[in-house]
């Protein structure tokens, strides 16, 4: 398989961190360093109470914005919830889905990420679906199992033609916030896995041109040795997200630079 036909994405998640000046000038420092002519594209996931101030940071650039999260109802009697209208009024093009925090912490199941996809889906919005295995499952040899119920309890009763946009991100729970990153190796075996997964429920043109990021302790200095394999097709970073210079440099990885 041809490496990077598929376009690059370096995303950042915020995660519950910035107030929304801290967020505007963030964001104004990453959209003032993303070299002229960048050939991948760039995403920031702001908390919700900053999404509006970012998105009007970010005009006049190619950057794109997401949520961390948001509801599976459109509207209604649903307290301290965001709805898909909601983070799209703010400006919101994408919308992270299933993030491991979600999963462990908030206690989403795969049938809440089905729903929550579905609705993203409905709603246009183009779904960064996130997957990954515990520390105890791959050393149990279950990722395979955990990556195959996670992606297909997501997708079930999506057909092909609905997911032309869905981004997959590949995020072993224990490289996440840890600063213990998966190898490249162990990245571009999980993420061949999902690809061919794609490729058995749908087809293989969706499964090819499906991009799936990697997401867990990238850092600017792991970034070159992740972004080379053939099958990740960008990051999804989240603590080295929150400092403009090592976001930028995350950004621009070697294999950009030296195109
Ligand atoms: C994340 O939040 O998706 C993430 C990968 O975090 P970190 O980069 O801090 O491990």
């Amino acid at each position: 398989m041809a490496s990077k036909m598929r376009k690059t994405l370096i995303a950042g998640n915020w995660k519950m961190h910035n107030t929304a000046k801290e967020s505007v000038d963030l964001a104004s420092s990453v959209k003032n360093g993303v070299r002229p002519g960048y050939a991948g594209q760039v995403m920031m996931a702001p908390s919700f109470t900053s999404l509006h101030q970012v998105a009007a940071a970010l005009k006049g650039s190619d950057i794109l914005l997401a949520a961390q999260d948001m509801s599976w109802e459109d509207k209604g009697a649903f307290t301290g919830a965001v709805a898909p209208g909601q983070i799209k009024d703010a400006g919101c093009t994408h919308v992270l889905i299933g993030h491991s925090e979600r999963r462990s912490i908030f206690g989403e199941s795969d049938q809440v990420i089905n729903k929550k996809l579905a609705a993203a889906l409905r709603h246009g919005l183009v779904p960064v679906l996130c997957v990954g295995e515990t520390l105890a499952e791959r050393e149990s040899q279950k990722t395979y199992r955990v990556l195959e119920t996670q992606v297909s309890g997501a997708l079930a009763g999506r057909k092909a033609e609905e997911l032309s946009t869905l981004i997959i991100a590949y995020e072993p729970v224990w490289a996440i916030g840890t600063g213990k990153n998966a190898t490249p190796d162990q990245a571009q075996d999980a993420h061949i896995f999902i690809r061919k997964l794609a490729g058995r429920l749908y087809s293989p043109a969706l499964a090819d041109g499906m991009r799936i990021l990697y997401g867990g302790s990238v850092k600017a200095d792991n970034v070159d040795e992740i972004m080379a394999q053939p099958d990740v097709d960008g990051a999804l970073v989240g603590g080295a997200s929150l400092k403009a210079d090592g976001f930028l440099r995350i950004i621009h990885f070697q294999e950009v630079i030296t195109k």
